[in-house]
Formats: structure tokens, sequence, C-alpha cells
């Protein structure tokens, strides 16, 4: 697309607009901030970003930082709080599981200062798969370990296993299960429907994604990240999505910037998003210019009529986010309404995502399709 009709699109919501936001998560004490920064101004280093379930990250990962503690080491230890958190349900323990009722989880490191990388995939029964996968760098000659080679490894390093299906995830997958379809032999409870309760959050189409990325920069330039995940939910076993994939959910130069991706992991691998993130950086774009660049390949790329919505613009959601070795950061999503975490400039708190495209407003549920068919995944609250 030409830049003067892109610019069209671009709409750089309230971080650019110096408004004043809230912070605030499960579990994390932030401050109330303003935010008169522009993404397109250096605010120095150290920086850490993460994606808007990642306060709590971004924090942990500054401290570390501020310490002299690797980049790599300070931003797994971030997510790690969000990877054992139960209440996160897209991430680690208490994750949402596959099909099967069974979490599945992917992640995966890089280092900017030895070009190294580590990954796991479709790892069962451990709650901190970031940890796995900067073993997986750390202490063998491979990128990325999968499945039950994944989950050897990780015991071989004295991972404790453990049931990662809470009782909550537990019970968001029977209903899911239940209301599939009407033509198998799965029953929800007498007067239960999609309209009522947890059960229309699980309406087939509003099927969720989630992830915690976590990049940064120390105050020398040194450049790290980490992506994990539960994964799609209630995905085909042994679907892995973007988060392990280097190149695709994550991506580090240490002469350039770290950029990750959350949202539709298809899409993201079909358009090497971080590393393309990443070399849009390269050749002199900000961070923020060069996340909206891959979200608008995305876009030209999405050709599959059952992940258009009716104006042909993707159904689905993807963010980047992306912190140069200058310092400066930025995030963009293709919907509207996003927001990442920022520890930058001695503040820790969230900004607002630009954009492509304005979100509508929210719809009313639709109807259980009476065929039982499945519709294509789409990310919760995207057109
Ligand atoms: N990107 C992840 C995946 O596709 C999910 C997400 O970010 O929400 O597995």
């Amino acid at each position: 697309m030409a830049d003067v009709s892109r610019r069209e699109f671009l709409v750089t919501g309230l971080a650019a607009a110096g408004t004043s936001l809230v912070s605030s998560t499960a579990g994390a004490q932030m401050r109330t901030e303003t935010a008169p920064m522009r993404t397109d101004a250096p605010p120095g280093r150290p920086v850490v970003i993460s994606s808007g379930n990642g306060l709590r990250a971004t924090e942990r990962a500054m401290q570390l930082i501020v310490q002299g503690q690797d980049p790599l080491h300070a931003v797994v230890e971030g997510v790690v709080i969000v990877e054992e958190d139960p209440k996160d349900q897209s991430v680690g323990y208490g994750g949402l599981p596959n099909e099967d009722g069974i979490v599945e989880l992917d992640a995966s490191v890089m280092h900017g200062p030895t070009h190294r990388g580590g990954a796991v995939a479709a790892l069962r029964n451990i709650k901190t798969p970031s940890r796995v996968a900067k073993l997986v760098m750390e202490r063998t000659d491979h990128v990325l370990l999968v499945g039950e080679g994944a989950l050897r490894f990780a015991r071989a390093h004295g991972f404790e296993e453990v049931n990662l299906l809470t009782e909550e995830s537990r019970r968001m997958w029977l209903k899911w299960k239940e209301h599939l379809s009407d033509e198998d032999d799965w029953i929800p409870p007498e007067g239960e429907t999609e309209e009522n309760g947890p059960v229309a959050a699980l309406h087939p189409s509003r099927r969720t994604y989630g992830t915690i990325n976590c990049c940064a920069v120390d105050a020398a330039g040194n450049l790290a990240g980490v992506t994990t995940t539960s994964g799609l939910a209630f995905k085909i076993p042994g679907r892995v999505g973007d988060s392990p994939i280097i190149g695709a959910g994550l991506y580090v130069d240490n002469e350039v910037g770290a950029a990750g991706a959350t949202g539709r992991g298809e899409a993201v691998i079909l358009s090497g998003g971080s590393r393309s993130v990443v070399e849009h950086m390269r050749r002199g774009l900000s961070p923020q210019d060069a996340c909206l660049e891959v979200l608008h390949y995305i876009a030209a790329k999405t050709l599959d009529p059952r992940l258009l919505n009716a104006e042909g613009r993707p159904n689905f959601g993807v963010t980047f986010y992306a912190v140069a070795k200058d310092g400066r950061f930025g995030s963009a999503s293709l919907w509207s309404r996003g927001q990442y975490a920022v520890f930058a400039e001695g503040r820790n708190r969230l900004e607002s995502c630009a954009y492509l495209y304005e979100s509508p407003p929210e719809k009313p549920r639709p109807e259980k399709p009476k065929s039982g068919k499945r519709q294509p995944n789409s990310a919760a609250g995207n057109p």
C-alpha cells in the first residue's frame, strides 16, 4: 500500500496524544501515570516492552536489568510471573487446553549479544516453558525441541511436572465441548445456553488467543526477548503457533532491535512477522511504523474468505511489539483498543497500540450454528 493511503489508516492512539493512562493488572502494584511520551522520540535506555498482560513482567525485568542482570534472564524471569499465574488463561499454568483438554505450551527466547535462541513447542506438564526454552539455548546445540522430546529434556533438567489444567480452565474446556455442536453426544446442563455466563465467551467464533511477549534493551544496548503461550484455545493437539518459531513470534538482532507478536499465529508465521519488523527497523522505520508495515503485509496476504470480514479486512487480531537498540519502542495491532506494557524513563505503564482498523462496537453474540459447523478461528473482540 502506498505510504500516503497507508497514513490515512494510521491512528496512533492515546500514546502519541499524551493521554493519561492507568495501569492495573491482577497482582500488580502499579501507579497511575501520565504518558506524555511520543513513541518516535528516543526515551533512552533501558527499556522493557511487553504485551498488555505484561505489566508485572516489565516491572520484574526492569528490576533485574537495573541490578545488572543479563537482559534475557530479566525478561524470562518477568514472564515467569505470568506463566505461573493460574488466573492468566493464555499462558503457562492455567492456560486453556487443546481440544482433548490437555494444556500444550509454546515458548521461545533469543539473546542479542550471542545471537542464539531456544524454543519449545507443544510442551506438556511444565509451568514455565520460557525457562525450558532458555535452557535449550544454553544447554543444547539445537534451537527447537517439541512434544515428548521437550518434556524429557525438561525432566532431565529437574523441572517439576504438574497438571497444568486448572479447575477453571477444565470447566471452560468442558463448556466449549458441550456447546460445540448439536450433533454430538456432549450435552450442557439443563437451562444453560450460549448466552449466559462463561458459555457466551466460548462461542466457536470467539475462541481466544493469548500470549505474553517481552523484549528488553539494557543500558549498554544489548537486547533480548521471550514469547510464551498456551496458544489457540482448544486447538488440534500438536498445533504449534508462531510463539516458538524464531522469526515469527520473536526475533532479536543486537545491531537493530527486538520484536515479538501476539494474536493469530498462523498469520504471523506466514508473514515472517517479528523478523520482518526488525528488518523494517534496520532500514530506518521507527518501531511503531515497522510494526504497522508488517500488519499491512498481513492484511494484504489474507486471502481466504473465511478469514475476512464483510469489508474484506482480516477478521482476527495480531499485535506486534518492538524496541530498537537506541531505546525507541512501539507497538501496533490490526484492530483498535489494544494496549501494551512498557517500562521506560523510569515509569511502568500501559500504552495504546497504534492500529490499522477501528474496531466496530461490540455486537450481540452470534446465534449458535444449527449445523454444528464451526466458524473459523478469530481472536476475541475482533470483527
Ligand atoms: N500467537 C499465539 C498463537 O497463535 C496466540 C496468541 O498470541 O494469542 O499460538
